[in-house]
Protein backbone atom coordinates (compact mmCIF):
# COMPACT_ATOMS: atom_id res chain seq x y z
CA UNK A 1 0.00 0.00 0.00
CA UNK A 2 0.69 3.17 -0.92
CA UNK A 3 -0.65 6.54 0.76
CA UNK A 4 0.14 10.02 -0.51
CA UNK A 5 -1.12 12.09 2.35
CA UNK A 6 -1.45 16.20 2.62
CA UNK A 7 -3.06 16.05 -1.53
CA UNK A 8 -5.39 18.52 -2.83
CA UNK A 9 -7.71 17.45 -5.03
CA UNK A 10 -10.70 18.37 -6.98
CA UNK A 11 -14.23 17.40 -5.76
CA UNK A 12 -17.09 17.28 -8.25
CA UNK A 13 -18.22 20.75 -7.74
CA UNK A 14 -14.38 21.66 -8.75
CA UNK A 15 -13.14 22.85 -5.84
CA UNK A 16 -9.53 21.71 -4.33
CA UNK A 17 -9.90 19.70 -1.42
CA UNK A 18 -7.66 18.07 1.01
CA UNK A 19 -7.25 14.27 0.81
CA UNK A 20 -5.02 11.21 1.43
CA UNK A 21 -4.82 8.98 -1.55
CA UNK A 22 -4.99 5.13 -0.68
CA UNK A 23 -2.80 2.71 -3.58
CA UNK A 24 -2.78 -1.05 -3.87
CA UNK A 25 -2.14 -3.47 -6.31
CA UNK A 26 -2.44 -0.94 -9.14
CA UNK A 27 -5.53 0.85 -7.81
CA UNK A 28 -6.69 3.72 -6.40
CA UNK A 29 -8.57 1.75 -3.30
CA UNK A 30 -9.42 4.85 -0.91
CA UNK A 31 -10.02 8.21 -1.52
CA UNK A 32 -9.76 9.53 2.58
CA UNK A 33 -9.92 12.81 4.39
CA UNK A 34 -6.80 14.08 5.22
CA UNK A 35 -7.36 13.41 8.93
CA UNK A 36 -7.82 9.21 8.42
CA UNK A 37 -4.33 7.73 9.17
CA UNK A 38 -2.50 5.00 6.77
CA UNK A 39 -2.85 1.85 7.16
CA UNK A 40 -0.11 0.16 9.45
CA UNK A 41 3.17 -0.35 7.27
CA UNK A 42 1.92 1.56 4.26
CA UNK A 43 4.53 3.56 2.32
CA UNK A 44 3.79 7.09 2.67
CA UNK A 45 4.49 10.33 0.65
CA UNK A 46 3.58 12.95 2.66
CA UNK A 47 3.12 15.39 -0.91
CA UNK A 48 2.97 18.40 1.45
CA UNK A 49 -0.37 20.35 -0.03
CA UNK A 50 0.47 19.54 -3.61
CA UNK A 51 -2.10 19.23 -6.27
CA UNK A 52 -3.23 15.65 -7.13
CA UNK A 53 -4.60 14.66 -10.40
CA UNK A 54 -5.27 11.49 -12.56
CA UNK A 55 -2.34 11.09 -14.71
CA UNK A 56 -2.63 13.24 -18.07
CA UNK A 57 -3.36 11.30 -21.38
CA UNK A 58 -1.52 12.58 -24.76
CA UNK A 59 -3.53 10.82 -27.77
CA UNK A 60 -0.87 12.23 -30.07
CA UNK A 61 2.53 11.74 -29.78
CA UNK A 62 5.98 10.92 -31.92
CA UNK A 63 8.49 8.24 -30.07
CA UNK A 64 10.20 8.18 -33.02
CA UNK A 65 11.10 4.47 -32.40
CA UNK A 66 11.53 2.09 -34.55
CA UNK A 67 13.37 4.02 -37.59
CA UNK A 68 14.36 7.60 -36.06
CA UNK A 69 16.08 6.62 -32.58
CA UNK A 70 18.36 9.69 -33.22
CA UNK A 71 15.41 11.50 -32.35
CA UNK A 72 13.45 9.88 -29.49
CA UNK A 73 13.19 6.22 -28.44
CA UNK A 74 10.19 4.36 -26.88
CA UNK A 75 12.60 4.62 -23.91
CA UNK A 76 13.06 8.35 -23.62
CA UNK A 77 9.88 9.08 -25.12
CA UNK A 78 8.02 8.16 -22.42
CA UNK A 79 10.33 9.06 -19.78
CA UNK A 80 9.80 12.39 -20.93
CA UNK A 81 6.28 11.38 -20.58
CA UNK A 82 6.44 10.99 -17.23
CA UNK A 83 7.90 14.04 -16.61
CA UNK A 84 5.09 16.00 -17.70
CA UNK A 85 2.65 14.01 -15.61
CA UNK A 86 1.57 12.03 -18.21
CA UNK A 87 0.22 8.33 -17.67
CA UNK A 88 -0.84 6.84 -21.10
CA UNK A 89 0.32 8.15 -24.59
CA UNK A 90 -0.38 7.21 -28.03
CA UNK A 91 2.19 7.21 -30.66
CA UNK A 92 1.60 8.48 -34.42
CA UNK A 93 2.69 5.28 -36.67
CA UNK A 94 4.94 7.96 -39.06
CA UNK A 95 7.58 5.96 -37.37
CA UNK A 96 10.05 3.81 -40.36
CA UNK A 97 8.84 1.14 -40.96
CA UNK A 98 5.48 2.78 -40.89
CA UNK A 99 3.38 1.10 -38.07
CA UNK A 100 1.73 -0.39 -40.83
CA UNK A 101 1.79 -4.65 -39.71
CA UNK A 102 0.95 -6.11 -36.95
CA UNK A 103 4.45 -7.20 -36.05
CA UNK A 104 5.61 -3.29 -36.11
CA UNK A 105 2.38 -2.47 -33.52
CA UNK A 106 3.83 -5.56 -31.51
CA UNK A 107 7.81 -4.12 -31.47
CA UNK A 108 6.19 -1.18 -30.21
CA UNK A 109 4.03 -2.90 -27.51
CA UNK A 110 7.04 -4.83 -26.53
CA UNK A 111 9.55 -2.54 -26.63
CA UNK A 112 7.12 -0.10 -24.42
CA UNK A 113 6.75 -3.18 -22.26
CA UNK A 114 10.66 -3.73 -21.58
CA UNK A 115 11.74 -0.08 -21.89
CA UNK A 116 8.77 2.26 -21.21
CA UNK A 117 8.15 4.62 -18.23
CA UNK A 118 4.17 4.67 -18.89
CA UNK A 119 1.54 3.21 -20.68
CA UNK A 120 1.61 3.27 -24.31
CA UNK A 121 -1.07 2.99 -26.96
CA UNK A 122 0.17 2.40 -30.88
CA UNK A 123 -1.79 3.79 -33.69
CA UNK A 124 -2.01 2.01 -37.19
CA UNK A 125 -1.27 3.79 -39.97
CA UNK A 126 -4.76 4.13 -42.86
CA UNK A 127 -2.80 2.97 -45.89
CA UNK A 128 0.27 1.46 -46.43
CA UNK A 129 3.67 3.16 -45.49
CA UNK A 130 1.27 6.46 -45.30
CA UNK A 131 1.44 6.57 -49.33
CA UNK A 132 -2.20 7.18 -49.65
CA UNK A 133 -2.34 4.11 -51.93
CA UNK A 134 -3.39 0.76 -50.76
CA UNK A 135 -5.26 0.58 -47.14
CA UNK A 136 -3.94 -1.59 -44.38
CA UNK A 137 -5.18 -4.45 -43.09
CA UNK A 138 -7.35 -3.35 -39.90
CA UNK A 139 -8.31 -6.69 -38.54
CA UNK A 140 -4.59 -7.44 -37.72
CA UNK A 141 -3.55 -4.17 -36.80
CA UNK A 142 -6.30 -3.81 -34.38
CA UNK A 143 -6.21 -7.33 -32.90
CA UNK A 144 -2.24 -6.48 -32.59
CA UNK A 145 -3.56 -3.74 -30.32
CA UNK A 146 -3.85 -0.64 -32.10
CA UNK A 147 -6.13 2.21 -30.74
CA UNK A 148 -7.20 3.53 -33.96
CA UNK A 149 -6.30 4.52 -37.63
CA UNK A 150 -4.35 7.00 -38.76
CA UNK A 151 -1.66 8.49 -41.11
CA UNK A 152 -0.74 11.05 -39.02
CA UNK A 153 1.92 13.63 -40.83
CA UNK A 154 0.11 13.78 -43.96
CA UNK A 155 -3.07 13.53 -45.54
CA UNK A 156 -5.12 11.01 -46.83
CA UNK A 157 -5.63 13.18 -50.32
CA UNK A 158 -8.04 10.60 -51.93
CA UNK A 159 -11.86 10.96 -50.73
CA UNK A 160 -12.79 7.12 -51.69
CA UNK A 161 -9.62 6.13 -49.95
CA UNK A 162 -10.78 7.86 -46.90
CA UNK A 163 -14.16 6.17 -46.71
CA UNK A 164 -12.78 3.16 -47.48
CA UNK A 165 -11.04 2.93 -44.43
CA UNK A 166 -13.91 5.12 -42.03
CA UNK A 167 -16.63 2.12 -43.39
CA UNK A 168 -13.76 -0.47 -42.72
CA UNK A 169 -13.23 1.33 -38.85
CA UNK A 170 -16.61 1.78 -38.37
CA UNK A 171 -17.09 -1.97 -38.65
CA UNK A 172 -14.51 -3.00 -36.43
CA UNK A 173 -15.75 -0.24 -33.96
CA UNK A 174 -12.73 1.78 -34.43
CA UNK A 175 -11.74 5.63 -34.83
CA UNK A 176 -10.23 6.93 -37.55
CA UNK A 177 -7.90 9.99 -37.19
CA UNK A 178 -6.95 12.36 -39.43
CA UNK A 179 -4.16 14.63 -39.80
CA UNK A 180 -6.22 17.30 -41.89
CA UNK A 181 -3.88 18.74 -45.30
CA UNK A 182 -5.08 19.45 -49.01
CA UNK A 183 -1.56 18.64 -50.42
CA UNK A 184 -2.17 20.37 -53.69
CA UNK A 185 -3.12 24.10 -51.53
CA UNK A 186 0.49 23.47 -49.56
CA UNK A 187 3.46 23.46 -51.91
CA UNK A 188 5.80 23.03 -49.99
CA UNK A 189 5.57 25.91 -47.56
CA UNK A 190 6.83 25.92 -44.15
CA UNK A 191 4.49 28.66 -42.29
CA UNK A 192 0.59 30.10 -42.07
CA UNK A 193 -0.18 31.96 -45.15
CA UNK A 194 -0.02 35.35 -43.27
CA UNK A 195 1.61 38.03 -42.19
CA UNK A 196 5.23 36.58 -41.58
CA UNK A 197 5.31 34.71 -44.54
CA UNK A 198 4.77 37.93 -46.21
CA UNK A 199 7.01 40.27 -43.86
CA UNK A 200 10.01 37.21 -45.17
CA UNK A 201 9.20 36.59 -48.37
CA UNK A 202 8.18 32.81 -47.70
CA UNK A 203 5.44 30.65 -49.22
CA UNK A 204 2.32 29.85 -46.89
CA UNK A 205 0.21 27.10 -46.27
CA UNK A 206 -3.26 28.68 -46.25
CA UNK A 207 -5.87 27.88 -43.76
CA UNK A 208 -7.74 26.01 -46.05
CA UNK A 209 -5.68 23.65 -46.67
CA UNK A 210 -6.44 22.01 -43.29
CA UNK A 211 -10.26 23.36 -43.24
CA UNK A 212 -10.92 21.24 -46.62
CA UNK A 213 -10.14 18.36 -45.42
CA UNK A 214 -11.84 18.41 -41.99
CA UNK A 215 -15.12 19.05 -44.16
CA UNK A 216 -14.69 17.06 -47.07
CA UNK A 217 -14.01 14.27 -43.98
CA UNK A 218 -17.39 15.19 -40.92
CA UNK A 219 -19.32 14.57 -44.69
CA UNK A 220 -17.59 11.04 -45.14
CA UNK A 221 -18.24 10.32 -41.28
CA UNK A 222 -21.47 11.65 -41.86
CA UNK A 223 -22.30 9.13 -44.80
CA UNK A 224 -20.37 5.69 -42.59
CA UNK A 225 -20.98 6.85 -38.99
CA UNK A 226 -17.47 6.37 -38.18
CA UNK A 227 -16.21 7.77 -35.01
CA UNK A 228 -14.09 10.67 -36.95
CA UNK A 229 -11.08 12.32 -34.63
CA UNK A 230 -9.25 15.76 -35.93
CA UNK A 231 -5.76 15.99 -35.18
CA UNK A 232 -3.85 18.84 -33.97
CA UNK A 233 -6.53 21.90 -35.22
CA UNK A 234 -5.72 25.22 -35.49
CA UNK A 235 -7.69 27.36 -37.63
CA UNK A 236 -10.89 29.24 -37.11
CA UNK A 237 -12.54 27.48 -40.04
CA UNK A 238 -11.77 24.20 -38.87
CA UNK A 239 -13.55 24.69 -35.37
CA UNK A 240 -16.99 26.17 -37.40
CA UNK A 241 -16.87 22.67 -38.92
CA UNK A 242 -16.62 20.72 -36.38
CA UNK A 243 -18.97 22.38 -34.12
CA UNK A 244 -21.66 22.38 -37.47
CA UNK A 245 -20.95 18.49 -38.03
CA UNK A 246 -21.33 17.99 -33.87
CA UNK A 247 -24.43 19.88 -33.94
CA UNK A 248 -25.54 17.65 -36.84
CA UNK A 249 -25.05 14.77 -34.62
CA UNK A 250 -21.75 13.58 -36.86
CA UNK A 251 -19.26 11.40 -33.78
CA UNK A 252 -16.59 13.91 -35.05
CA UNK A 253 -14.62 14.75 -31.99
CA UNK A 254 -10.96 16.85 -32.16
CA UNK A 255 -7.66 17.84 -30.47
CA UNK A 256 -5.23 20.70 -30.05
CA UNK A 257 -2.19 21.50 -28.83
CA UNK A 258 -0.97 23.83 -26.35
CA UNK A 259 1.23 26.07 -29.10
CA UNK A 260 -2.08 26.54 -31.31
CA UNK A 261 -3.78 27.92 -27.42
CA UNK A 262 -0.75 30.03 -27.11
CA UNK A 263 1.16 31.25 -30.47
CA UNK A 264 0.28 32.87 -33.25
CA UNK A 265 2.18 33.71 -36.34
CA UNK A 266 3.02 37.34 -35.05
CA UNK A 267 4.93 35.67 -32.38
CA UNK A 268 7.60 34.24 -34.58
CA UNK A 269 10.99 36.15 -33.59
CA UNK A 270 12.75 35.05 -36.73
CA UNK A 271 13.65 32.02 -38.95
CA UNK A 272 13.93 30.02 -35.93
CA UNK A 273 12.83 26.22 -37.06
CA UNK A 274 11.60 26.13 -33.07
CA UNK A 275 8.65 27.92 -34.27
CA UNK A 276 8.08 25.33 -37.20
CA UNK A 277 5.05 22.94 -36.90
CA UNK A 278 2.56 21.27 -38.70
CA UNK A 279 0.09 22.90 -38.66
CA UNK A 280 1.44 26.22 -38.67
CA UNK A 281 0.91 28.81 -36.01
CA UNK A 282 -1.84 30.56 -37.79
CA UNK A 283 -3.63 34.11 -37.08
CA UNK A 284 -4.35 35.58 -33.69
CA UNK A 285 -7.92 35.47 -34.95
CA UNK A 286 -7.43 31.64 -35.17
CA UNK A 287 -6.38 31.71 -31.56
CA UNK A 288 -9.16 32.96 -30.03
CA UNK A 289 -11.36 30.88 -31.71
CA UNK A 290 -9.49 27.29 -30.98
CA UNK A 291 -9.12 29.22 -27.18
CA UNK A 292 -13.51 29.17 -27.67
CA UNK A 293 -13.83 26.09 -28.98
CA UNK A 294 -11.91 24.26 -25.88
CA UNK A 295 -13.66 26.18 -23.55
CA UNK A 296 -16.95 25.02 -24.72
CA UNK A 297 -16.23 21.43 -25.35
CA UNK A 298 -15.92 21.74 -29.57
CA UNK A 299 -12.47 20.69 -29.43
CA UNK A 300 -12.74 17.94 -27.17
CA UNK A 301 -9.25 17.40 -25.85
CA UNK A 302 -5.33 18.55 -25.02
CA UNK A 303 -2.72 17.04 -26.96
CA UNK A 304 1.08 17.42 -27.09
CA UNK A 305 1.98 16.72 -31.09
CA UNK A 306 5.34 15.82 -29.29
CA UNK A 307 7.58 15.47 -32.72
CA UNK A 308 11.27 15.31 -31.40
CA UNK A 309 14.52 16.20 -33.83
CA UNK A 310 17.75 16.60 -33.77
CA UNK A 311 19.56 19.57 -33.01
CA UNK A 312 21.46 19.32 -36.75
CA UNK A 313 18.04 19.28 -38.11
CA UNK A 314 16.37 21.79 -37.06
CA UNK A 315 19.42 23.94 -37.43
CA UNK A 316 18.50 24.18 -41.06
CA UNK A 317 16.43 26.72 -40.54
CA UNK A 318 12.79 28.25 -41.46
CA UNK A 319 12.50 26.48 -44.91
CA UNK A 320 14.67 23.28 -44.75
CA UNK A 321 14.06 21.48 -41.41
CA UNK A 322 11.65 19.04 -40.49
CA UNK A 323 8.22 20.28 -38.78
CA UNK A 324 7.22 20.10 -35.34
CA UNK A 325 8.47 20.48 -31.77
CA UNK A 326 8.53 18.65 -28.51
CA UNK A 327 5.75 19.29 -26.03
CA UNK A 328 5.62 16.70 -23.23
CA UNK A 329 7.43 18.38 -20.32
CA UNK A 330 6.04 21.72 -20.54
CA UNK A 331 2.23 21.38 -22.27
CA UNK A 332 0.47 21.36 -18.60
CA UNK A 333 2.59 24.16 -16.85
CA UNK A 334 2.09 26.32 -20.30
CA UNK A 335 -1.97 26.24 -20.18
CA UNK A 336 -1.69 26.22 -16.32
CA UNK A 337 0.52 29.44 -16.12
CA UNK A 338 -1.45 31.09 -19.27
CA UNK A 339 -4.95 30.55 -18.82
CA UNK A 340 -5.52 28.58 -15.08
CA UNK A 341 -3.25 31.14 -12.98
CA UNK A 342 -4.51 34.24 -14.52
CA UNK A 343 -8.14 32.91 -13.85
CA UNK A 344 -9.47 32.32 -17.33
CA UNK A 345 -9.85 29.08 -16.72
CA UNK A 346 -10.89 27.02 -14.03
CA UNK A 347 -8.02 24.18 -13.16
CA UNK A 348 -10.36 21.27 -13.61
CA UNK A 349 -11.46 22.50 -17.04
CA UNK A 350 -7.79 21.71 -18.60
CA UNK A 351 -7.15 19.08 -15.81
CA UNK A 352 -10.45 17.40 -17.50
CA UNK A 353 -9.50 18.14 -21.35
CA UNK A 354 -6.16 16.16 -20.28
CA UNK A 355 -7.43 13.63 -18.57
CA UNK A 356 -11.36 12.35 -18.57
CA UNK A 357 -12.02 13.68 -21.75
CA UNK A 358 -9.07 11.87 -23.83
CA UNK A 359 -10.16 8.85 -22.12
CA UNK A 360 -14.09 9.53 -22.90
CA UNK A 361 -13.10 10.21 -26.61
CA UNK A 362 -11.03 6.50 -26.72
CA UNK A 363 -12.46 4.19 -24.61
CA UNK A 364 -9.71 4.29 -22.26
CA UNK A 365 -10.25 2.95 -18.69
CA UNK A 366 -8.20 5.42 -17.23
CA UNK A 367 -8.33 9.15 -16.74
CA UNK A 368 -10.15 9.44 -13.45
CA UNK A 369 -9.19 9.84 -10.31
CA UNK A 370 -11.94 7.65 -8.25
CA UNK A 371 -11.37 4.96 -5.92
CA UNK A 372 -11.53 1.39 -7.73
CA UNK A 373 -9.74 3.49 -11.10
CA UNK A 374 -6.44 2.23 -12.10
CA UNK A 375 -3.85 4.47 -9.90
CA UNK A 376 -2.64 6.43 -13.02
CA UNK A 377 -2.04 9.47 -10.84
CA UNK A 378 0.61 12.48 -11.35
CA UNK A 379 1.26 15.08 -8.14
CA UNK A 380 1.58 18.62 -9.03
CA UNK A 381 3.52 21.70 -7.72
CA UNK A 382 1.21 24.64 -8.44
CA UNK A 383 3.28 27.40 -7.29
CA UNK A 384 6.80 27.06 -7.93
CA UNK A 385 7.80 29.03 -10.94
CA UNK A 386 10.85 27.81 -12.83
CA UNK A 387 12.10 28.56 -16.43
CA UNK A 388 11.60 26.39 -19.24
CA UNK A 389 15.13 25.21 -19.75
CA UNK A 390 15.76 22.77 -22.40
CA UNK A 391 18.82 21.30 -21.58
CA UNK A 392 16.63 19.50 -18.87
CA UNK A 393 14.23 17.86 -20.52
CA UNK A 394 14.40 14.22 -20.32
CA UNK A 395 13.33 13.84 -24.65
CA UNK A 396 16.19 13.88 -26.73
CA UNK A 397 14.53 16.79 -28.59
CA UNK A 398 15.58 20.94 -27.66
CA UNK A 399 12.92 22.14 -30.23
CA UNK A 400 11.07 24.12 -28.58
CA UNK A 401 9.40 28.10 -28.72
CA UNK A 402 8.89 28.02 -25.45
CA UNK A 403 12.83 28.56 -23.70
CA UNK A 404 12.90 30.91 -20.76
CA UNK A 405 9.23 30.85 -20.22
CA UNK A 406 8.32 31.34 -16.72
CA UNK A 407 6.07 28.73 -15.47
CA UNK A 408 4.42 27.40 -12.83
CA UNK A 409 2.37 23.73 -12.32
CA UNK A 410 5.80 21.91 -12.80
CA UNK A 411 4.93 17.85 -12.18
CA UNK A 412 6.99 16.61 -9.49
CA UNK A 413 5.71 13.19 -8.75
CA UNK A 414 4.25 10.36 -11.38
CA UNK A 415 2.74 7.33 -10.38
CA UNK A 416 1.80 4.40 -13.05
CA UNK A 417 -0.91 1.52 -12.02
CA UNK A 418 0.48 2.33 -8.35
CA UNK A 419 4.28 2.50 -9.39
CA UNK A 420 6.36 5.61 -8.98
CA UNK A 421 7.96 5.92 -12.49
CA UNK A 422 9.25 9.29 -12.32
CA UNK A 423 9.61 12.05 -9.43
CA UNK A 424 11.56 15.19 -9.59
ZN1 LIG B 1 -0.18 15.69 -37.82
Amino acid sequence: MIVLTNAKILNTEGELVDANIWMEEGVIRRITNREEAAPAGAEVHDIEGKFVSAGFIDMHVHLREPGFEHKETIATGTHSAAKGGFTTIACMPNTRPVTDTSETVQLILDKAKQEGYVKVLPYGSITKSELGRELTDFVALKNAGVVGFTDDGVGVQNAQMMKDAMNWAKELGMPVIAHCEDDSLVKGAAVTDGEFARKHGLKGIPNESEAIHVGRDVLLAEATGVHYHVCHVSTEQSVRLIRQAKQFGVKVTAEICPHHLLLSDEDIPGLDANWKMNPPLRSPRDVEACIEALVDGTIDIVVTDHAPHSEEEKAKGMELAPFGIVGLETAFPLLYTKFVATGKWPLSLLVNRMTSDPARTFGLNTGRLEEGAPADITVIDLETEHKVNPDEFLTKGRNTPFTDWSLKGWPVKTFVDGRLVWSK
